[in-house]
């Protein structure tokens, strides 16, 4: 009988393909070794996520930042220790990369934050598409139809970030390139149709890669046809526009990075990149509400010329100004009960945020209440005001949105600090003006507003502002910081 060679012709097949002890060890470490990555890169989307609600009140925003770091230290950890990796070249990368980004940051003035993150998006950018494309060009094995079409949606929106961010570098910092100014909408005919079609080939793209997932061709071409598509989006915006398209290139990078995520099967890519995509795409928006334009006339471009310049304010003619000094200003101060500081882009020009500090501050030692009026999108980026006020140590406890308009009328002074748009009546009154429907500081309401600028120039949407020729308004001409340095001596000394 051939019984017993079968039986154990059976149980040598199957103890062939069964484990060995060595094996079945190893595979359990690897189990754990997965188990263990996944539940860190899930603990630092925990910290992100905190991170981020933290950072939606100024109390907390330093430690939201912290936390936020923590969980970006611990995914990175994470990631080395994966193994599989060329070292040198990690330590180089973590060096300069450290190091630059180190610089940069340190050396950054406020007023240049926005030229920075763009900077930063576009890196961003450009890492995942360069990740997404090494990943194509790596694979031993011919990829799966999703990671070739998840490569070149990442090559797509991740190159778009990079050139699109270098264009509103380039806008912000006000540069030209043979005598045309970029920070100029440049527009052209026929403009959206061809941005439709470059559009419609990089969805032609990426189903080509999806159906022949070996196509070197189509990454290439999406490679060079992003990089276009980014230039073009993106310079027909006025440079004044550009904050907003940076908080959206920003959403960009974040998605790019997802896709990446995707193509690397990496959890922790994913998360962060979701949640920098809906973060940022959360702040356009509000961004675009508090400015009350909608996102596709701000994508649509043409808003946000320069301002003429001095002599802009020519049908203003006729018109007269009251203009005090600091030294009558501080009579007027003294007399009141309560003053509201509105402090604006001009602040962050001036550095005028520990001279404002003081004034609050001797003001407070005289019985005179302050309080401070931040709107959302004064300044040039999120959060402008509230990071220059932290920054000269004013109580958060001061700080006051749009809600102080409800006591506007019981104010006795407003000082307006190198603020324009944010309080001119016309957003409320005119509906012929182009910020008409922009929610505004009634400051016209209150008994004396006080306006501390250089000249009677627009401010960033490049129109006048009826506030400047009111009865119950007086004009502070001057830089903000010397104007406040001179009342807060006539403070010292009164
Ligand atoms: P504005 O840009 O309207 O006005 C700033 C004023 O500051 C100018 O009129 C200027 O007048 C004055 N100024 C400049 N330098 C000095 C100085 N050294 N001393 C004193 N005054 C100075 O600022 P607001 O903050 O009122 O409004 C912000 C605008 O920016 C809004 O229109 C908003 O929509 C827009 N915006 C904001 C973004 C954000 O995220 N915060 C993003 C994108 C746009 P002068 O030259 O006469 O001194």
């Amino acid at each position: 009988m051939d019984l017993v060679p079968s039986l154990s012709s059976i149980l040598a097949s199957v103890t062939s393909t069964m484990p060995t002890t060595t094996q079945a060890v190893s595979a359990t470490n690897g189990a754990l070794l997965q188990f263990a990555v996944t539940l860190s890169y899930a603990i630092s989307a925990v910290f992100f996520v905190f991170g981020l609600k933290m950072l939606s009140s100024p109390k907390t925003a330093r430690n939201g930042n912290r936390v936020a770091m923590l969980g970006m230290l611990i995914a990175i950890v994470v990631t080395l220790l994966r193994g599989g990796l060329e070292w040198p070249i990690i330590v180089a990368g973590l060096l300069v990369g450290g190091l630059v980004g180190g610089f940069a940051a340190r050396r950054v003035a406020m007023t240049g934050m926005p030229e920075l993150v763009a900077l930063f998006n576009g890196s961003g950018g450009l890492a995942s598409a360069m990740v997404a494309s090494a990943e194509f060009w790596s694979a031993e094995d011919v990829l799966r139809v999703d990671t070739a079409v998840t490569v070149n949606l990442s090559v797509l929106i991740g190159m778009v970030t990079f050139t699109g961010s270098l264009i509103a570098f380039g806008k912000l910092r006000g540069m030209s390139i043979r005598g045309v100014r970029l920070s100029n909408p440049l527009v052209y005919p026929g403009q959206h149709v061809v941005n439709l079609v470059l559009l419609l080939a990089a969805a032609g793209l990426i189903y080509a890669l999806g159906a022949n997932p070996t196509a070197n061709w189509a990454v290439i071409l999406m490679l060079l046809l992003a990089m276009l598509l980014g230039v073009l989006l993106t310079i027909p915006i006025g440079g004044a526009d550009m904050p907003v398209v940076v908080a959206l290139l920003n959403s960009y990078s974040g998605l790019a990075a997802c896709a990446t995520g995707f193509v690397l099967e990496n959890p922790g890519l994913i998360i962060s990149g979701s949640l920098v995509g809906a973060s940022g795409l959360i702040l356009t928006q509000i961004m675009c509400k508090a400015m009350n334009r909608s996102m596709i006339n701000v994508l649509a471009g043409g808003f946000g010329q320069e301002a003429a310049g001095p002599g802009s304010t020519a049908s203003a003619e006729g018109l007269t100004v009251r203009q005090m000094d600091p030294e009558e200003a501080v009579m007027v101060l003294e007399a009141a009960q309560n003053v509201v500081v509105i402090p604006g882009y001009g602040m962050a020009v001036a550095q005028a945020q520990h001279a404002v500090a003081e004034m609050a501050e001797l003001l407070g030692k005289k019985d005179v209440s302050v309080k401070y009026g931040i709107h959302p999108v004064a300044g040039r980026m999120p959060g402008h005001m509230n990071v220059l006020l932290a920054e000269a140590n004013v109580p958060y406890e001061q700080l006051h949105d749009l809600d102080l308009n409800s006591e506007m009328e019981q104010t006795d002074v407003v000082i307006v600090v190198g603020a324009n748009d944010v309080v001119n009546p016309d957003a409320r009154d005119n509906p012929g003006s182009q910020i008409y429907g922009m929610p505004i500081f009634n400051v016209d309401k209150a008994k004396t507003v006080m306006v501390l600028k250089r000249s009677l120039n627009p401010g960033y949407a490049g129109i006048e502002n009826p506030l400047f020729f009111l009865q119950n308004t007086v004009m502070l001409f001057g830089d903000a910081k010397a104007t406040i340095t001179g009342i807060v001596s006539e403070l010292k000394s009164s």
